[in-house]
């Protein structure tokens, strides 16, 4: 900038400090200390509660030798310590790894050993997974039991050498306090995702982008202090697609739920008054279904966030109907949860329930804190003209994308290249401005809002002895959105293996929602250069025309 009378005016501590999510807490409990922040199964705590357990944890941690750009890892369903997590390990610089619950033992050693975790808060709930992954591990990390139960069963006791979550917290002291990350680039949260490739990636967030996406995530809501939101989505889903710390922003009062079902979501929605839930797909549609079926009516609108996949014109009609107003969002773990939002424009409002569907399905415009949404050009650095046809990856640019994949250079640069954000999906841009994912480019099976490397799912088909080749593609599933379909050639002398079979092999040897739902057994249609034509084995599934 050339000397001006601004230039003088620089940054100083009163007008210019690290933005953190942590300082909503902060905030919430000055403002609202009696208000309602966290119902749960076990207890209720106001804003001040919220904020003093947060502070004891951070203090414990310390105690415990925990410092700052450490991971903190933490295996446990939606409840008040996964949120107490997301405040007392920032409030520390350490960073927080909230692991999704339903893997195997295999990866979540995976992710304890390549996060480097030093300390483990598990769900006692998930015990026998916790036992066999740290069983294998080089360095254990310190082991922090939730001690929880579902309703009619009792805590199961905790592993040797693991200290109760509540005894740990008294350790600490809740007038701690705590000092912002001198740099808002601070790493916050590793998310990990699987990618295209077997192991998972260890997404890096930073304090600014979690606030930014926070901030966001509550406008793109309307979240308000009268926001009551219930813990329909996981929290371990990129912390919660920011929620865990947008509803303490509004001051809103987070609801918690263990287990989604649908008789248990009814029950909270009259019992508290709930406002706002996020889900996938599968949860949106479970819910609005049995709703629907049982002909509950909800007193006041419910507004639901999807992202995943598009909500289709039948859920957004039955869910009217519940009442429930439908929100369709776009994301990924790299962009911090959502980054896109359909808009719905005045003009909408009056169409019939087909034609706003058809409006509604595409995922919409960038959320405030992206930049730029474009769709890549047929040449390298050139972008696609938004004429609602021409087919191109969807890249992004904004404040609330990852800092990169912890210790994956190669993975980071690719997806940043020319100084865009690769999502890896397929997409056109319409005239309006709205972008319409058409595809994916990139190798993940989404079943039920969870991701499947398919290259997962075929080294353990390779390790069938009977299996000489094997892809694996999405296909189409009404309940799950979609399940991986495997397309297998057997060995020569292979000798009476079934589709059961193959099935149960997976199922034994990976987390069994990631085992194929069906199974092809062809010859793999392949490249000149012999690589298998994926997008051959996608067409065929979606036509339903398998090759016998
Ligand atoms: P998350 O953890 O938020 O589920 P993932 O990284 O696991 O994110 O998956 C992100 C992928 O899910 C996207 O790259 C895209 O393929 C798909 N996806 C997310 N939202 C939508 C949507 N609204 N419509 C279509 N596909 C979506």
């Amino acid at each position: 900038m050339a000397h001006t009378p601004f230039t003088a005016l620089g940054r100083n501590p009163a007008n210019h400090s690290a933005l953190t999510p942590v300082s909503f807490l902060k905030r919430a409990a000055h403002i609202f200390p009696r208000r309602t922040a966290v119902i749960d199964d076990d207890m209720t705590l106001n804003y001040g509660e919220f904020y003093r357990r947060s502070m004891a944890l951070a203090s414990a941690l310390e105690l415990l030798g925990v410092g700052s750009g450490e991971t903190v890892s933490v295996l446990c369903f939606n409840t008040h310590e996964l949120l107490e997590c997301h405040y007392g390990v920032p409030m520390l610089g350490a960073v927080l790894n909230a692991i999704n619950t339903r893997l195997d033992a295999a990866t979540l050693g995976f992710i304890l050993s390549h996060g480097q975790a030093k300390v483990l808060i598990y769900d006692t709930r998930l015990q026998e997974l916790v036992s066999e992954a740290v069983a294998k591990l080089e360095n254990v990390p310190v082991l922090i039991a939730v001690e929880r139960s579902d309703p009619g069963e009792s805590p199961a006791s905790r592993l040797t050498g693991a200290l109760s979550y509540e005894a740990f917290l008294r350790q600490g002291n809740p007038s701690r306090g705590w000092k912002k990350v001198a740099d808002e680039w601070h790493p916050i949260a590793l998310n990990y995702t699987s990618g295209t490739t077997g192991n998972p990636k260890g997404s890096v967030y930073h304090h600014r982008g979690a606030y930014l996406a926070a901030m966001s995530n509550a406008m793109a809501m309307s979240m308000t202090p009268q926001t009551v939101y219930l813990w329909t989505l996981p929290m371990f889903h990129c912390n919660g697609w920011s929620y865990t710390w947008g509803v303490t922003a509004a001051g809103g009062t987070h609801v918690c739920l263990s287990r989604v079902q649908s008789d248990a979501v009814l029950t909270r929605i009259i019992k508290h008054g709930v406002t706002h839930m996020c889900g996938a797909p599968i949860v949106l549609n479970m819910i609005v279904n049995d709703f629907h079926r049982q002909g509950a009516r909800m007193d006041r609108p419910v507004q639901f966030a999807v992202g995943g996949a598009a909500p289709p014109s039948a859920i957004i009609q039955r869910g009217r109907e519940v009442g429930f107003e439908i929100v369709h969002l776009y994301g990924l773990t790299e962009t911090f949860g959502p980054s896109m939002l359909c808009v719905i424009q005045d003009d909408w409002r009056g169409l019939s329930v087909n034609e706003l569907a058809r409006k509604m399905a595409r995922q919409g415009v960038g959320l405030y804190a992206i930049d730029d949404v474009a769709i890549a050009g047929a040449t390298p650095g050139e972008l696609a003209p938004a004429d609602g046809q021409t087919m191109g990856e969807l890249l992004l640019r904004g404040n609330t994308l990852m800092a990169g994949y912890l210790a994956n250079p190669d993975a980071t640069r690719e997806a940043f290249e020319d100084g865009w954000f690769h999502t890896g999906d397929l997409a056109v841009m319409h005239p309006d401005g709205y972008v319409e994912i058409k595809d994916r480019a990139k190798d993940i099976i989404i079943s039920g809002g969870e991701n499947i490397s398919s290259q997962e799912v075929e080294e353990v088909l390779y390790r069938h002895p009977q299996v000489l080749e094997a892809a694996v593609v999405a296909m189409p599933d009404e309940k799950w959105g979609e399940a991986p379909c495997a397309f297998v050639t057997l060995k020569q002398d292979a000798d009476g293996v079934s589709e059961a079979d193959i099935i149960a092999w997976c199922k034994t040897h990976m987390a069994s929602y990631k085992a194929p739902r069906k199974v092809v057994f062809a010859e793999l249609p392949k490249t000149s250069t012999g690589k298998v034509r994926k997008n051959v084995l996608r067409e065929q599934v979606r036509e339903g025309s398998f090759t016998k």
